[in-house]
């Protein structure tokens, strides 16, 4: 028998939260984001649940050729953009847009032959001073961008740095807003937290958002909201089983470090999930977990292949019982969100997603995808 650890994904709960952004951004098109491999979902999976999605952002173009191959013929955003000339060839071929945030990207696509002139969304720095043109910049490289032939539509995009929290987009988008104001083009500016807060108050030009957690079911501003508070399900479940138990007295310790001590009597189950499939190793003793559908407990350190769990309060669990790390519990329906299990590891529920290792198998619980 296989080591009993898996990733079940879960295509319509996908679907579920690709419904609950359209209901946010009702007027917007929706660039589903299915970078790093749909956030660890497996972008053949996510893709299932995105079947409504007008369009796809990616960051590789390995992932926009599976797109393509997946019989995706819509639109396919690279949102880094090209990383050399040669890259545009591809472009040209799948027919994929891709954002233009500085002159080295200008310069390749000036020397690049083509008998189809690309769309490409020219991005502007306004604050989160990562990728794009500064505001002062912006209207040069627009105007270079619009003398090629090889472009044949320009669009406009901008990132947040602070759509999650109390900072907002205000600063950003006014930034934005005045130097595009009499650009034709259309626009691309939210990402989930801004789509989800913002995107309906009327104040935004959202022709294309680009949704990207909110899809997977984690919260884009937790801890203010919850997944449960924005409607969402979880688009992904981590599961295993116990694979032996222990019995402790007043004293006892368990794992590595004996970090955590039995103040009496206590069950302790033994799980198949450790550090080395992506569970986060700073979870520590309070980390909540499911074990048949009931909420109980971490106990003491996260070790490579195992985790221990407090089963003293589940009478009923013991060897072979379905424990769920983060997810739903197919057992009760109980759901566990990815957010808390972040929350107590001190990170994001982004990055256990894209953090599941590759030994653990990650299947979909749909039917499989016709070839
Ligand atoms: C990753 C990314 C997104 C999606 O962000 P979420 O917070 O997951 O919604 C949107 N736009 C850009 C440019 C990104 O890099």
């Amino acid at each position: 028998m296989p080591r009993p650890i898996l990733c079940t994904i879960h295509p319509q709960a996908i679907r579920h939260n690709l419904e609950r952004v359209r209901s946010a951004a009702k007027d917007a098109n929706l660039l589903c984001v299915t970078k790093a491999n749909a956030y660890g979902h497996g972008i053949e999976h996510a893709f299932e649940g995105m079947r409504a999605a007008d369009g796809f952002a990616v960051v590789d173009l390995e992932e926009a050729q599976r797109l393509r191959r997946l019989d995706w013929r819509g639109p396919i955003l690279l949102i880094e953009g090209v990383f050399e000339l040669r890259d545009l060839e591809l472009c040209s071929r799948l027919g994929l847009w891709h954002v233009v945030h500085c002159d080295e990207q200008i310069d390749w696509l000036a020397a690049h032959k083509t008998q189809v002139p690309h769309r490409v969304f020219l991005k502007m720095n306004s604050g989160m001073n990562r990728l794009g043109f500064t505001p002062e910049r912006f209207r040069s490289a627009y105007a270079r961008l619009n003398a090629l032939p090889q472009v044949e539509e320009i669009s406009f995009i901008t990132h947040f740095s602070d759509a999650d929290g109390p900072r907002g987009i205000d600063h950003q988008v006014s930034v934005f807003e005045q130097m595009t104001q009499d650009l034709p083009g259309e626009r691309s500016v939210c990402n989930s937290a801004a789509t989800m807060r913002f995107a309906g108050n009327g104040k935004l030009r959202n022709d294309w958002v680009r949704p990207g957690i909110v899809l997977y079911g984690s919260s884009p501003d937790y801890p203010q909201r919850t997944a449960q508070d924005w409607g969402l399900q979880p688009g992904m479940t981590l599961s295993s089983k116990i694979i032996g138990t222990q019995n402790l007295q007043a004293g006892d310790t368990v794992g590595y470090g004996s970090t955590f001590t039995a103040d009496g009597p206590m069950q302790v189950g033994v799980v198949a999930c450790g550090y080395a499939d992506g569970y986060p190793r700073h979870c520590g003793t309070g980390t909540p977990v499911l074990v048949n559908g009931v909420r109980t407990r971490l106990l003491g350190r996260v070790s490579m292949d195992m985790v221990t769990v407090d089963l003293t309060a589940i009478p009923d669990a013991g060897m072979g019982s379905e424990v769920v790390l983060w997810g739903r519990s197919p057992v009760t329906g109980v759901e566990l969100s990815i957010d808390e299990v972040a929350a107590a590891a001190g990170t994001l529920g982004y990055e256990l997603m894209c953090a599941i290792a590759p030994r653990v198998p990650v299947v979909s619980d749909e039917a499989p995808l016709r070839k």
